[in-house]
């Protein structure tokens, strides 16, 4: 009997080993007959460990599994797909995950990470078989098509990008992917390299071939440490294989890949942060132009997507751009892989078209908060993502919307807060946040973050105090002129974007700081 134990970091830590571990010895004790693949996460994550019976009507699935629980499980008949407790049914067929329509993590928690037996037969190589028959123009066009934007929260159409580096000159071009996954809340980019490594891997080839880059790297948070060892090893054994090195996939054509690891800086998810911690460097924003396509590593065209971006090009090339083009809205085309976190009941990875509301993904598929209280806030697009207003709750997601209403969808994060948050300590923690993680080389974000906690912490000292009114519609007036400065005045998002979630809580919940509405203020 197959049983499917993940390996993912989100499973390890609730202690998938010790689960894994307890099947072995069980089953050895009882002369039962099992192999225990260790599989990426379906990121249903209050499941986890998410122990799934592979059965002859599918996969079904039991959580969430402790090691003490293996005992009575094994009794009850789980190695027959038997029900307890603990038992979900066909995993397939849970709500969470049947809804969803997953296309970039469609063999994430269903293979074997490492195995390339098990990624080809789930439809892997398929993309860059493809093209590596191409000529690199038609790649470029197909990916351009498909209206494929950077996930990382950019949204800058990747064609366009690819474009760009396609036709600069030079004799050294590189890809490089952005795994810094910095946001609070989000977990895709992990998810993916850690339970589907090979995707990511072809996706950097197909860009490779592209453009003409014959280099790739892959720039991994060091607190990622599972991800890391994931993809060096899958590096290593798709170079074995052919589908990396001298001769990729037959295309005639060289490329190569590597890791390198961050050293926890928030900003050097700045793609030219990234490239000065991939020099060698301290991780400061670089002034643009010269854009890192005409001038990024060492000074040579770059292609810099984030992980989710190019995970999502073997599925373009092997079904078609029109394929990608039918899912979503206006603009924003194919789905999006959304990370549920904070004060929630069922956190976890949805991967939705877009054009589904905020509710649906927070009452639908997370089930409100983990605590049963009301929600009260809801934060995305990570830590400089904006509260979005109540009022907006059911509008449809996608780029153009939100940033109509002054959102950001970013990475997909989207972080829950009950009615026990205090908004006023939230827009606070951002300014910190910013004076923490700011690189240093601008003045309003360097300095202004430093004083837009000073002045949050003067508006609720005046809020709490009746004689102090006036000097309480001041200091929210100062806190106003300081966020445009930030806003207009900054190098970079770290600045630029810290007075989205100060603002937004503001203007949304103007209690929080002692006052009834910001225009009364
Ligand atoms: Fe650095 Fe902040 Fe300026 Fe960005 S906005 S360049 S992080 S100081």
């Amino acid at each position: 009997v197959r049983v499917y134990v993940p390996r993912d970091a989100a499973a390890l830590v609730v202690g998938a080993d010790a689960v894994a571990g307890a099947l072995q010895r069980e089953c050895a004790a009882r002369g039962l007959a099992v192999q225990i693949v260790r599989n990426g996460s379906r990121g249903l994550l209050w499941l986890e460990t998410l122990v799934e019976v592979e059965t002859p009507e599918g996969r079904v699935a039991y959580g969430p599994v402790t090691a003490d629980a293996v005992p009575g499980l094994l009794d009850a008949g789980m190695l027959q797909g038997g029900g307890h407790a603990l038992c979900h049914g066909l995993t397939e067929a849970i709500a969470y995950l049947a809804r969803q329509e997953r296309l970039t993590f469609a063999r994430v928690g269903v293979i074997d990470p490492l195995n390339l037996a098990d990624y080809a037969a789930h439809g892997g190589w398929q993309g860059l078989e493809r093209a590596a028959r191409m000529e690199p123009a038609a790649i470029v066009q197909e990916v351009l098509d498909s209206g494929l934007r950077g996930r990382g929260g950019a949204a800058f159409p990747a064609g366009i990008k690819w474009k760009t580096v396609a036709a600069a000159a030079g004799p050294q071009k590189y890809i490089a992917c952005n795994a810094d996954e910095g946001d609070s809340g989000t977990f895709a980019d992990r998810l993916l390299m850690e339970g589907d490594p090979y995707t990511l891997i072809e996706g950097m080839a197909i860009a490779g071939l592209a453009v003409g880059a014959t280099q790739g790297l892959v720039y991994v948070r060091s607190e990622y440490p599972h991800a890391i060892a994931t993809l060096r090893e899958a590096i290593a054994r798709a170079e074995a294989a052919g589908w990396l090195g001298r001769d990729v996939a037959g295309s005639g054509r060289a490329f190569h890949m590597e890791v390198r690891k961050g050293a926890g800086s928030y900003v050097c998810g700045e793609e030219t942060a990234m490239l000065e911690s991939i020099e060698g460097r301290r991780g400061i924003v670089r002034a643009k132009p010269p854009l890192p396509a005409i001038a990024g590593l060492w000074g040579r065209p770059t292609v810099i997507n984030n992980v989710i971006t190019l995970a999502t090009v073997p599925l373009i090339l092997a079904r078609g751009a029109a394929f990608y083009q039918g899912f979503g809205m206006g603009r924003s085309r194919g789905t999006l892989p959304f990370q549920l976190a904070g004060n929630i009941a069922r956190g976890g990875l949805v991967e939705k078209a877009f054009g589904l509301s905020l509710r649906e993904l927070v009452e639908d598929f997370g089930g409100g908060t983990a605590t049963g209280r009301a929600v009260k806030a809801v934060q995305v697009g990570g830590p400089l993502g904006s509260y979005v207003a109540p009022a907006d709750w059911d509008a449809p997601l996608d780029y153009e919307g939100y940033a109509a209403k002054g959102n950001v969808v970013g990475h997909g994060g989207i972080v829950v807060h009950d009615d026990k948050a205090d908004m006023a300590r939230l827009a606070r923690y951002a300014m910190e946040f910013c004076a923490i993680e700011s690189c240093g080389k601008c003045t309003p974000c360097r300095i202004g973050s430093t004083r837009g906690v000073e002045v949050i912490d003067r508006i609720v000292r005046a809020g709490a105090d009746p004689a102090a009114h006036a000097a309480h519609a001041g200091q929210v007036a100062l806190l106003e002129s300081l966020c445009d400065t930030m806003q207009h005045g900054s190098m970079c998002a770290m600045g630029g974007m810290t007075p989205y979630p100060v603002r937004s809580a503001l203007n949304h919940y103007p209690q929080d700081f002692g006052i009834e509405s910001t225009t009364a203020a």
